[in-house]
């Protein structure tokens, strides 16, 4: 039965995970996969987190009963509220589906896969690059046409906003866009509100169809609030989307797998329906989600004191992200390195593009062991006071070659 099945070439980020831990050489450093670290290069646990999930361990009344197809109503409601701000028009209006999920990835496939069973929507935009699970999802999910809309301008280092804007203009009514709203992912680089109101007209006066992806809420400027301050804007626009969360990042949920989909409607008499559609897709997916951190994220969010105390925690991991962006910029500089280094500082996000070639990052991998996506995309977490002279001075001969 199997015998005419292909095996498929290693994937992406997790194959070169696996190359890094096979790797004996002392000097290694893993810039690959898009996790936080902290300083002494450590997996985080945000504090707030923990203390949450002890307090739910330890309540008498827990028990793992099975939550609603579409989840526990405390986290949804809470989760919405963080990406669309309490004060909301289309929430108090009724007029938002929220839909918990596994992590952003399991909300971008269940949304795409709505997408194209309900909306009959055929072709997708994507940012050129973007993340590299994006055109994975849209095609197992049915997207026959997937397109780039210009995003990263090599030579200049920033968005090439005139050739992304005249991109949606050649979009045919209904295509769906898919955007990120802050610390892109690969680039780091977001646009403007100046811009975000450009690319919101565009859309609205063409009828496209935008889809946020939303997994680094908060890491772009320390403060969730302002970090989707795009997405509120479309909303407030009255233009319908539909909204992938992840809290892998912001929370350090990464293998607890909690997300959320929120469903932006324009008249609350369509909830119940899109609710069903929901229903069924979930159903017949893995039937319900997973509760344990759905409640941790809620008991977070939903407490002043621990809110404060994760938005602390959130400015301290910025803050380190930040403080190397600047510290790797200098280096290089005072390196002399040929080229120039400023964008390093910034972009925005756990994410550097650093715009060096594919050869360069081969040569990066295999002669320094630094592990880096051949975009030249780094983890900028991954960096610390131990290792980003040897990181700097590497990039630098590399560059000299
Ligand atoms: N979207 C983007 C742009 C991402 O970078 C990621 C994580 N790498 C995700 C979505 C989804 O992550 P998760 O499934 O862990 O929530």
């Amino acid at each position: 039965a199997f015998k005419n099945i292909k095996t498929l070439p290693p994937m992406g980020v997790s194959h070169l995970t696996n190359l890094f831990q096979e790797d004996k050489n002392d000097n290694k450093v893993n810039l690959g996969v898009g996790v936080y670290r902290t300083e002494e290069n450590q997996p985080y646990m945000l504090p707030v987190v923990k203390k949450c999930a002890l307090e739910l361990v330890e309540n008498p009344d827990l028990n793992f009963e099975y939550l609603p197809v579409l989840g526990n109503p405390e986290f949804t409601k809470a989760a919405t509220e963080l990406i669309l701000g309490k004060d909301c028009k289309a929430i108090k209006e009724k007029r938002i589906v929220g839909v918990q999920t596994i992590s952003g990835s399991g909300a971008l496939r269940i949304a795409v896969e709505f997408i194209s069973q309900h909306l009959k929507k055929r072709t997708c935009y994507m940012s050129n690059p973007t993340w590299k699970n994006h055109s994975l999802i849209l095609k197992q999910a049915g997207f026959k046409t997937l397109k780039g809309y210009p995003y990263w301008n090599a030579s200049k280092r920033n968005i090439d906003i005139p050739k992304l804007l005249a991109a949606l203009n050649e979009a045919k009514q209904g295509d769906v866009i898919l955007l990120q709203p802050s610390a892109h992912n690969p680039t780091g680089m977001d646009p403007t509100k100046r811009q975000w109101k450009q690319i919101a007209q565009v859309i609205k006066e063409r009828n496209l169809f935008p889809f946020f992806d939303v997994a680094y809420q908060g890491f772009a400027t320390g403060d969730p609030d302002r970090d989707t301050w795009a997405v509120r804007y479309f909303v407030k626009e009255g233009i319908e989307t539909l909204i992938a969360q992840s809290f892998s990042k912001n929370m350090g949920l990464y293998n607890e797998r909690v997300g959320n989909l929120i469903v932006v409607l324009k008249d609350a008499k369509h909830f119940e329906a899109v609710a069903s559609q929901f229903t069924i897709i979930i159903r017949t997916n893995y039937s319900n989600p997973p509760a344990f951190c759905s409640r941790v994220v809620a008991k977070l969010l939903t407490d002043e004191h621990n809110k404060k105390e994760w938005l602390k925690t959130i400015g301290e991991m910025v803050d380190r992200i930040k403080k190397m962006r600047k510290t790797l910029t200098k280096k290089l500089k005072e390196l002399e390195t040929p080229g120039t280094w400023d964008h390093i500082e910034k972009q925005r996000g756990m994410f550097s593009f650093l715009g060096l070639p594919p050869n360069q990052c081969d040569k990066l991998l295999k002669e320094k062991h630094i592990y880096l996506l051949n975009s030249g995309r780094i983890n900028v977490c991954g960096l610390n006071l131990n290792n980003i002279d040897y990181v700097a001075k590497s990039i630098d001969e590399v560059v000299r070659q």
